[in-house]
């Protein structure tokens, strides 16, 4: 909508439905000029609606599978974009902001509880437990410890479950989850189901102990998930350079590794994985892109 308004003909290109991860969540509760919170899919609807409004065109169900620098006479001349229908888009600039993937435990009843139950973002669903008995988290690295301290002033019992036979997270972490009067930490658990009760809401959550054998129920009116999130990057096959974690590393621009091409969003180095400040960046790009455009083609 950004670059479109500053007359910059735009093309959104969709490997799946616009809206991303917003369009699949149940509701926002955190998204500015919404008080009492919006489904995802309505407030997906409205981005697009107010895209299209000023001509963004949008191909959905459409890959970009890579694209290449050109030049002429030695200078920056704009992208070469491939999609998955083998047709080729040429583009002065390119806004990668292919977000990224929570991973999930693949344990049985985990698709049917997402947003009933089970979650993977503590800043933006954990108020939704303030008064809850118990709620567990699983993984035990930094996120998992952090995001489990985060939820105890929601919760009144917060339990970490982690896979190995340790807490992965730093020294200082595991510290305060394991002095904390609130939380409890169980080692060498795999997850196995995810129970619901008779409203189709998560009531516990079922391991077995990877020593022994040994099945364990442990009650929960949420579970959060944080054991890991993998960027949206491969596709781009090494062409602009990542972080540590690959996700796409930018100038305070949002300028990639690659002239002409930014990056904004979860896909982003740094980035807060946050709907609000992910429409924010890519608004801060779309801006960056038009002083490019113009220092470069005029
Ligand atoms: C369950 C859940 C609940 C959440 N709740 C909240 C909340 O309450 N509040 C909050 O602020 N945030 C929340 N978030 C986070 C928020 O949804 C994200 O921060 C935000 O959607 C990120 O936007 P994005 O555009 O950067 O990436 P995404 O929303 O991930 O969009 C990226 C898009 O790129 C597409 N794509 C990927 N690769 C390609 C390719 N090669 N070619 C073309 N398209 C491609 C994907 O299909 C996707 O549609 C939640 C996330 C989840 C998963």
């Amino acid at each position: 909508m950004y670059a479109a308004r500053e007359n910059l003909s735009t093309l959104i290109v969709e490997k799946s439905a616009v809206g991303g991860q917003a369009g699949v969540t149940e509701r926002f509760d955190n998204y500015p000029g919404f008080p009492e919170g919006i489904g995802g899919a309505e407030l997906a609807a409205r981005f697009a609606q107010q895209a299209s409004r000023y001509g963004v065109e949008m191909l959905q169900a459409v890959s970009v599978e890579g694209f290449i620098r050109e030049e002429m006479d030695g200078a920056y001349s704009g992208l070469s974009v491939t999609l998955s229908t083998g047709a080729t888009v040429r583009a002065n600039a390119l806004l990668l902001a292919t977000g990224s993937t929570y991973r999930r435990t693949g344990a049985a009843g985990e698709e049917d509880l997402i947003g009933a139950g089970i979650h993977f973002c503590a800043t933006c669903d954990g108020p939704f437990y303030k008064g809850a008995e118990n709620i567990v988290v699983l993984g035990g690295g930094n996120s998992g410890l952090e995001e489990g301290l985060f939820l105890t002033q929601f919760a009144q019992r917060v339990t970490v479950i982690e896979r190995s036979g340790q807490l992965l997270g730093s020294k200082l972490l595991q510290e305060k989850v394991q002095n904390h009067p609130q939380m409890a930490v169980v080692l060498n658990q795999s997850v196995q189901r995810f129970v619901a009760n008779e409203q189709g809401k998560l009531a516990s959550v079922e391991t077995i102990d990877l020593r022994t054998d040994m099945p364990s129920s442990f009650p929960a009116s949420g579970a959060f998930v944080f054991i890991g999130l993998d960027p949206n990057t491969q596709w781009l096959n090494g062409a602009v350079e990542l972080d540590g974690r690959n996700f796409v590393a930018t100038d305070q621009m949002f300028q990639t590794s690659v002239e002409g091409v930014f990056a904004a969003g979860d896909v982003r180095a740094g980035s807060t994985k946050q709907l609000a400040s992910a429409v924010g960046e890519g608004a801060a790009a779309a801006i960056q892109i038009r002083y490019f455009l113009d220092r470069r083609f005029g």
